[in-house]
């Protein structure tokens, strides 16, 4: 149907060299690495460029160049260039889905929602093209006229992390696009196979010569020459929070606008009233889901007293029941951990956890199943306490805690107690909690009876505290960040 199948197959042969796109040129890279398949280490997906800073430096020329042009650019294009990348994401779900699973260790079905996902949100900003508006409001002077305008930022830096592949990049790709903006997307290492065929579409789609840049490589080195050059007008960043202080510190020096979405430690509480199955069930999904890699991981869970035990055992019985194995496998429930070094962070925090006198009531083993692979058995542990590092860094693993509290306004005051704010849910059936929760939970999104992870994808996106910096992502919010702002008063 779309004459990339070939060229997509060709690509992905482990003998054939995924290339970077740089002023409109595949480009091979200063160096190459493998992309592993984490359930089987055996598995080469395929080998991938590495720029050079001198081609970091070339792709965010090329942007600079495309710039005047492209953000006078008609909206229709811009439109049918975005509706053209949704259609093909949407076509190729499976496919897409099956090569994210297998370089992420995220399950199958996973993979492919990620997948669907990107696309709607492809779907959605092209429809955004059309809806720019500005406005036009009267002035205090007699005869003068103010009108107030968006206008495209420049060359828009985008830096990714591993844990979705695809979903991050599309929404920060999309709607940069959308508003006028020129392009250099930087990957993470892990992860390079899903941003590549997504860059093979937006270059099929149309995007002019300069437009849309894909720089693989590593983030000491693409990275930090984005961070490091004028010629970029603003850098959204997904990541963690070490990587994230560099980048803002980086923007501060060079005066350039940014927006940075971190970690998180994400509360979920139980309340005596909460429907015992809905509890249960937020917890596994919010907890252990994706492998516990998601920056909206419900990684502590603040459980009331009457519903405590009852909680933990149904929890734990159903922690037993889940199967870790090969993410292509569609009977698995859990992947693999992302890499080793990640593995090695679990590990420790688990250590961590055990030292602290935290009771690990379920899981923590490394598993060996029929490939070799970055298993971890799903990690509970109970009787944990607020000052516990367990309960106060990202792990990024599937590792969570429980902690017991006396009542609702112990478990508010615990959920609120951490340095992070990203996402934050109440499992209650009390619409007196329910409502007080989400007004006083310090989090950018609040969920009731619902995992703190799995968010729509036209609306706002972000944190609080030391979770997020800068305007929302995605939804109509995304203008805030991809665009600039202009009143101009006319004397007609
Ligand atoms: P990371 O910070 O190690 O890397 C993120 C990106 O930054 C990568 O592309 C990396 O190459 C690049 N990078 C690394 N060093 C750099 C430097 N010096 N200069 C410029 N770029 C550099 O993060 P990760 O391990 O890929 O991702 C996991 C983290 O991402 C977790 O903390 C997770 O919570 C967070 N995350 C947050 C959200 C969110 O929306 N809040 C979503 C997903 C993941």
């Amino acid at each position: 149907m779309f004459e990339s199948f070939d060229r997509e197959i060709r690509n992905s042969d482990s003998m054939t060299m995924h290339q970077n796109f740089i002023g409109g040129s595949w480009i091979d890279g200063q160096e190459a690495a493998d992309n592993i398949n984490p359930s089987d280490t055996g598995d080469i997906i395929g080998s991938y460029a590495r720029a050079s800073r001198q081609q970091a430096e070339d792709a965010i020329g090329a942007a600079r160049a495309a710039f005047p042009a492209w953000s006078r650019s008609g909206i229709q294009q811009r439109h049918d260039i975005l509706a053209k990348v949704a259609s093909e994401i949407m076509a190729r779900k499976d496919e897409l889905g099956r090569l994210l699973a297998r370089e992420e260790g995220k399950t199958l079905a996973e993979a492919i929602g990620e997948v669907g996902r990107a696309g709607q949100i492809f779907d959605f900003f092209a429809g955004e093209v059309l809806r720019l508006a500005g406005e036009k409001i009267a002035s205090t002077r007699p005869g003068v006229e103010v009108e107030v305008t968006r206008e495209p930022v420049g060359v828009i830096g985008i830096i990714t992390p591993w844990n979705f592949p695809i979903a991050i990049p599309a929404w920060k790709i999309a709607p940069a696009l959308a508003y006028g903006n020129c392009v250099v997307f930087k990957p993470a290492e892990l992860v390079p196979g899903s941003a590549w065929a997504l860059s093979d579409i937006i270059v099929r789609a149309g995007a002019p010569e300069g437009v849309f840049n894909l720089v693989m490589g590593r983030g000491s080195v693409v990275g930090e020459t984005m961070l490091n050059d004028d010629r970029v007008d603003a850098i959204t960043f997904t990541g963690s929070v070490a990587t994230g202080k560099k980048v803002a510190a980086a923007c501060v020096e060079h005066m350039r606008k940014f927006q940075l979405e971190m970690g998180g430690k994400n509360p979920m509480v139980v309340l005596d009233d909460a429907d015992l199955k809905v509890a249960v069930e937020c917890a596994v999904n919010g907890a252990y889901f994706s492998t516990g890699q998601r920056c909206t991981a419900s990684s502590r869970l603040i459980v009331t007293e009457g519903i405590h035990d009852k909680f933990v055992d149904a929890l734990t019985d159903r922690l037993k029941g889940l199967v870790v194995d090969d993410a292509l496998d569609t009977a698995t429930h859990i992947g693999p951990v992302v890499d080793q070094s990640q593995l090695d962070q679990d590990n420790s925090y688990i250590d961590i956890g055990k030292a602290e006198g935290a009771n690990l009531a379920w899981g923590g083993e490394r598993l060996n199943r029929s490939k070799p692979g970055f298993y971890l058995q799903p990690a509970l542990f109970t009787e944990t306490t607020s000052d516990m590092r367990i309960n106060r860094e990202e792990i990024f693993g599937p590792v969570a805690s429980v902690m017991r509290v006396k009542d609702y306004e112990e478990a508010l005051a615990k959920a609120n107690d951490t340095p992070f704010g990203l996402s934050s849910g109440i499992c209650t059936t009390s619409l007196k909690h329910a409502s007080h929760f989400r007004r006083n939970a310090e989090a950018g999104m609040v969920m009731v009876n619902l995992p703190t992870a799995g968010v729509d994808y036209h609306v706002p996106f972000g944190g609080r505290k030391g979770s997020s910096y800068g305007p929302r992502e995605q939804g109509r919010y995304a203008a805030e960040f991809y665009t600039v702002v202009k009143t101009a008063y006319t004397l007609p």
